[in-house]
C-alpha cells in the first residue's frame, strides 16, 4: 500500500491532481488541496502516481 503526502505550503490550487483522481484529492475552499484518501491500493497506484506526476507545482509524493 502506498501513502499520499501533499505539501499544502506549496500547492498553488490549480487543481490537476482533483481533475485526475478525484477520490483521492479535493481542492478545498481556501484554494488548497486536501487528501481524501492518503493510502493507495496497489489497484489505484497507477492512477494516483499520474496526479501526483501532473501537480505542476510538485506538492505531491506517492511513498512506497
Ligand atoms: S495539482 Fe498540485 S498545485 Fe494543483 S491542487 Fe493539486 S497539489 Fe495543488
Amino acid at each position: 500500500m502506498s501513502k499520499i503526502r501533499a505539501d499544502r505550503s506549496v500547492c498553488e490550487g490549480i487543481g490537476m491532481c482533483e481533475t485526475q483522481a478525484d477520490e483521492y484529492f479535493m481542492v478545498d475552499d481556501d484554494g488548497f488541496v486536501e487528501v481524501l484518501q492518503e493510502d493507495v491500493p496497489e489497484a489505484d497506484r497507477a492512477l494516483v502516481a499520474a496526479a501526483v506526476a501532473s501537480c505542476p507545482v510538485a506538492a505531491l509524493k506517492l511513498e512506497g
